[in-house]
């Protein structure tokens, strides 16, 4: 549901028991080492047109033999010893985590805290869908341990909303939210979407307005991304999809900045803004290139310098986990090249940017003298800032976000 849910660089490239090839940490270390935990739903009451996420039909048979799958797999993972580690958050993304009963989301949590050092204070997010939750499980998951949601809001549109194939409506919205406070959830995030066919630079700013009068604890913002093989990219390739073009998105994305940091929300990702003190621990620890395991259909892993993905469809993880209680699909080393792109890529989608310090302690590898060229033609395009120790996007940069990025990491002379 989220584009934050996994990080996903690079294609994996063979396949492997990735768990028993990591080695323990000294189980008296005096500071855990952090270790996110992801795990994946991938089912949906519908599939959405522009939807490139491993997401399919919710099906009941189908779903209770995920989740019974799901178990093995973290009892399995649990087998050999995390002494040493420290959780600070889980997250249950998708598809759409709330077409499970929140007995099965509450149960797998149970199953992560028996089986992992899940600390009494981490981040425990769910995300849901309006239509496919009411209060009393909204109330069952926060009575459950779970102290956060993230609600797929994208527009307070029907019509908007329709356009995208979502099944639930702009009131379903208003109502889910409003039980989430009900229910005592105090982290709520809500996710919008601008760039939609027909969306106009009015339509955005209700939708932002109505976001914003919520008082949620974080808000992300994303720009439709037609992707390959889904049916929008059929549709705009017929020229049946006309969406907003880049002048009119490029005014969205600063209108959102606009609006939302002038109501007191600090943007602190590329795509992400929060309240002070409410910014997602789970996702900057993806940022900051922290360890995490994946557990389910098609979820990443990246764990003491390695990364794998777990099969991808269903039925395949579900057989692979009945065969041998694993379901490594490929996994492969990250070189050190690699590893340094990957902490500049990620560093720079947070708004402080990267310390040149910390950097070079944890990679080896002075930005500022070996990214020397391509730093100096971006920040006389006004792309980057270099100053005080950091190297940050400046707000032109975070516009094209994606292209800054691709030329640093492209640079000949690294
Ligand atoms: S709700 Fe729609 S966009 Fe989100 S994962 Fe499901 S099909 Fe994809």
């Amino acid at each position: 549901m989220s584009k934050i849910s996994t990080i996903t660089i690079g294609r994996g490239r063979r396949r492997g028991r990735a768990l028993e090839m990591v080695t323990s940490l000294d189980p008296n270390r005096q500071v855990p080492r952090p270790l996110a935990i992801y795990v994946h739903i991938p089912f949906c009451i519908q599939k959405c047109g522009y939807c490139d996420f491993n997401a399919y039909l919710y099906r009941e048979a189908a779903a209770r033999a995920y989740v019974s799958a799901l178990r093995q797999e973290i009892v399995r993972a649990a087998e050999r010893s995390w002494a040493g580690y420290g959780v600070p958050s889980v997250y249950f993304g998708g598809g759409t985590p709330s077409t499970l009963a929140p007995a099965d989301l509450i149960g797998l949590l149970q199953l992560l805290r028996d089986g992992f050092p899940v600390q009494a204070e981490a981040e425990i997010t769910v995300e849901v869908d309006p239509g496919t939750i009411e209060l009393a499980g909204l109330e069952a998951l926060r009575a459950g341990g779970v102290n956060r949601l993230s609600v797929g809001v994208q527009a307070f549109d029907d019509t908007l909303l329709q356009r995208l194939d979502r099944r639930h409506t702009a009131a379903e919205a208003r109502r889910v939210l409003a039980w989430a406070r009900r229910a005592g959830f105090m982290d709520v995030n809500l996710d919008l979407m601008f760039g939609l066919p027909g969306q106009t630079l009015a339509a955005w700013d209700a939708s932002l307005s109505e976001a914003i009068a919520f008082a949620p604890a974080h808000v992300s913002v994303y720009g439709l991304s037609i992707e390959p093989r889904t049916p929008f990219y059929r549709r705009q390739q017929r020229g049946q999809l006309i969406v907003p073009d880049d002048e009119v998105q490029a005014a969205m994305f600063e209108r959102a900045e606009q609006l939302l940091t002038a109501a007191g929300y600090v943007h602190y990702e590329i795509s992400n803004y929060a309240l002070p003190g409410w910014r997602s621990r789970h996702n900057q620890h993806y940022w900051r290139h922290g360890d995490y395991l994946g557990f389910g259909a098609g979820a990443h892993a990246y764990f003491q310098g390695r990364r794998w993905e777990n099969e991808r469809l269903p039925p395949r993880y579900m057989r692979a986990i009945a065969e041998r209680g694993e379901a490594v699909g490929s996994l492969e080393a990250i070189d050190p090249v690699r590893r340094v792109h990957e902490g500049l890529m990620l560093g720079l989608r947070l708004r402080e940017g990267i310390d040149l310090a910390t950097f070079a302690a944890t990679y080896g590898v002075a930005l500022e003298t070996a990214y020397a060229k391509p730093i100096a033609e971006l920040a006389q395009g006004g792309y980057v800032q270099l100053m005080g120790g950091r190297l940050c996007l400046s707000a032109r940069g975070r516009l094209v976000a994606d292209a800054v990025l691709g030329q640093l990491v492209a640079a000949e002379d690294v």
